[in-house]
């Protein structure tokens, strides 16, 4: 029912940000090459994620919207995740907890859309667009006072939905991606752009990292390219010149997926700790891969935890990985 709907959405969107966490991907899921994200008052009355992804037939329009009806775990399934999209509630928690409208085309097909308000799902109508998909979510929490009471400035919420997109960026360099502020109406303010990087992943990577940390940062980062018994780390990581005052600018990513997880943030410190003072921090982007059932990144659908099989072998590998790289730099 509609009041438990509420419930379990508030696990999977707590703020403007993880409502755009969860459409992005979702975007990234259908295969997009280019991403739009428009907000308003900081996410809180309009969030709009546009696609040029694969669409939706107007028959799996109200399918979209039903919880768990898309989810792709079975048993089996649950250590072997691959796509961004996995439980299945993300669109029906963003219906419960907003007024939320897609309008989608598959190509060669017709375009539809459907609107979802308080959990209630209307019918589909026809639509215009010209391919993919665009997802509207307006007055978040409208419904649910409690949570509106906790959301933070208009800037504050606007910055961490920055935060999640640029690491969603970090991690999708072939993709493009614009943010929008459109608060004021009109064209809005573009506060994020990264257009599609080309070449290998290192050079996309690379083009990507001077996007969202500065060419200064990225033209003076080492390369990290290391493997212990089948986890492979790769990226770049700050000379120790390059470090910032915060760990803002820590991008760690399992398999494709940002996480912020203690242990690797734990081992990041840890491999800088002979060249750096305890308050400076390494900027870094690290993607860990590694074959699905070695670790588990589903501890929580709104937290970013994972768990590895081996803690200590993932330890290992970024701590050695880290420091063959500063000492081969000097450090
Ligand atoms: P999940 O991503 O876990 O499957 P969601 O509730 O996030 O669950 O999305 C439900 C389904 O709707 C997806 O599995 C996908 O089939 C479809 N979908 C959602 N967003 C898009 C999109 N931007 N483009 C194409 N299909 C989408
Ligand atoms: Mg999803």
């Amino acid at each position: 029912d509609a009041a438990i709907n509420r419930i379990a959405a508030g696990e999977v969107v707590e703020r403007p940000a993880s409502a755009v966490k969860e459409l992005v991907e979702n975007a990234l899921d259908a295969g997009a090459r280019r991403i739009t994200v428009d907000y308003a008052d900081g996410g809180k009355t309009l969030i709009r994620v546009t696609d040029d992804g694969c669409g939706i037939a107007p028959d799996d329009l109200p399918l979209a919207l039903s919880r768990h009806a898309t989810s792709k775990i079975d048993g089996s399934d649950l250590l072997n995740i691959h796509s961004f999209g996995f439980r299945g509630e993300a669109l029906p928690s963003l219906g419960a907890v907003g007024r939320l409208s897609i309008a989608s085309r598959v190509a060669g097909g017709e375009a539809g859309e459907i609107t979802v308000s308080g959990g209630q799902m209307g019918k589909v109508r026809p639509a215009a667009l010209n391919g993919g998909t665009i997802v509207t979510l307006r007055d978040l929490f409208h419904a649910t006072p409690a949570r509106l009471k906790f959301m933070r400035t208009d800037r504050a919420e606007a910055q961490a939905i920055s935060d999640v997109l640029k690491r969603l960026a970090m991690a999708e360099p072939y993709v493009g991606f614009t943010l929008r502020d459109i608060s004021g109406g009109g064209e809005g303010r573009v506060t994020f752009r990264a257009d599609a990087e080309s070449g290998d992943m290192f050079d996309a990577l690379h083009g990507r990292l001077a996007r969202i940390l500065g060419s200064d940062f990225a033209d003076n980062a080492l390369r990290i390219d290391a493997t212990r018994e089948g986890l492979h780390m790769t990226g770049y990581a700050a000379l120790p010149t390059y470090s910032r005052g915060s760990a803002v600018a820590q991008y760690l990513f399992v398999n494709g997926r940002p996480v912020r997880d203690r242990m690797m943030i734990g081992a990041l410190r840890a491999a800088y700790m002979d060249v750096l003072s305890r308050d400076r921090h390494p900027a870094a982007a690290l993607f860990i891969d590694c074959d699905p059932v070695l670790v588990d990144v589903n501890v929580h659908p709104a937290k970013s935890e994972v768990r590895f099989r081996d803690p200590g072998l993932a330890r290992g590998l970024i701590v050695s990985g880290l420091r063959h790289a500063l000492a081969e730099a000097g450090h």
